[in-house]
């Protein structure tokens, strides 16, 4: 079974995270109390909302929270049977007990890695499934611009916004190899180096008549250019604001042009995942079959060992990754 390990935060970050931040705290496998499982953690989800957790809703020197996918290797209770896969949200961690409330008992799924369920077919994935089809309500043959295009939200909108039939998807990303997987790899039809010039005026390159929805995971200048780059009555879906996340007490100076929203009559609206968990079995059905047929690409940069679950998070805030950051414990 091997030791017990958790990851604690020791320390609030001044900018990017770092490291000395962290801390590795082992202990004995904890033991499942009645009602409860004890859970081999296999696989953990590393997201950019914790950088945001790390300024004040994280207690420091305290196990952290985040999705994971583990075995139950003892129960003591009857919902929860050893050997079963659960998704669970206490991660960081290399065992974890929970109740049958915490856990979703996942399926096994013929040609569907079990870390999909914290990728495509996980918060991730139904982030971008949402902000297309419940917030832009994207139509087939219109344009989507999508920020942040090759991480786990923008791969899953990408490859969604083509399966529900747009008419040209275009991304912006932070590297010219992100910018080929885009368009080689993942059906874009065009991809910009944001780093290459003013984000406006590389999305007005890509697309000079304008997009019809904006995906936007970046914030800061990306919203500025979205908002100048959506078409009069467009929408722009509001997902997260990344570039922003280490310098949250100072708001960012872009967009400067937010009363454009105004005079462009654009519909800019914000979501959380996680109040639209009832679409799941809807984000299943939808993308299971393209999963096991290759349509869809289970985009993920798997990062080996639980040791290097603090990387694999600082790694994935500077863009170490392309599609969804899994940090792989053991293997099923
Ligand atoms: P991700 O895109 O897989 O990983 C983060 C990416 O951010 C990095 O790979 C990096 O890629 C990019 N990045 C970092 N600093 C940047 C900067 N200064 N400017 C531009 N890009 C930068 O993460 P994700 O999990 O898919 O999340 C994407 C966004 O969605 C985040 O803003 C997140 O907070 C948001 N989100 C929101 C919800 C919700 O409920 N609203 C749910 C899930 C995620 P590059 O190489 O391109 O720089």
């Amino acid at each position: 079974m091997g030791d017990f390990i958790a990851v604690h935060q020791t320390a609030r970050p001044q900018g990017a995270p770092t490291p000395e931040e962290f801390a590795f705290v082992t202990g004995p496998v904890p033991s499942p109390a009645q009602g409860t499982a004890l859970v081999e953690n296999l696989c953990l989800s590393v997201d950019p909302y914790m950088r945001e957790c790390m300024d004040g809703e994280w207690q420091l020197n305290s196990p952290l929270e985040g999705r994971s996918i583990g075995r139950v290797i003892a129960s003591r209770d009857p919902r929860l049977a050893v050997g079963d896969l659960v998704f669970h949200r206490k991660g960081w961690r290399t065992h974890a007990v929970v109740g049958p409330d915490e856990a979703r008992v996942l399926p096994r799924v013929d040609g569907v890695p079990t870390s999909t369920f914290l990728s495509l077919l996980g918060g991730t994935g139904l982030s971008a499934y949402v902000a297309l089809t419940r917030v832009a309500k994207l139509q087939p043959a219109e344009s989507v611009f999508i920020s942040g295009a090759a991480g786990g939200v923008g791969t899953a909108a990408g490859q969604l916004a083509r399966i529900l039939g747009a008419e040209r998807v275009i991304g912006s990303t932070g590297s010219a190899a992100k910018v080929k997987h885009l368009t080689e790899n993942l059906g874009f039809d065009a991809a910009f180096d944001y780093h290459e010039g003013h984000v406006a005026e590389l999305l007005a390159r890509a697309a000079p008549d304008g997009v019809d929805v904006c995906l936007e995971n970046v914030g800061g200048e990306h919203l500025e250019a979205a908002i100048s780059g959506v078409r009069p009555h467009g929408r722009i879906v509001w997902c997260g604001a990344v570039s922003t996340y280490n310098d949250l007490g100072h708001p960012p100076a872009a967009p400067r042009n937010l009363y454009d929203v105004v005079g462009k009559s654009i519909r800019l609206e914000g979501f959380l995942v996680r109040e639209y968990g009832h679409l799941q079995a809807e984000l299943e059905a939808l993308l299971i079959p393209h999963i096991q047929s290759g349509s869809v690409v289970v985009d993920q940069t798997v990062v080996a060992g639980f040791d290097r679950v603090v990387d694999a998070f600082i790694g994935m805030l500077g863009g170490r990754n392309t599609g969804k950051m899994i940090v792989q414990i053991t293997e099923e």
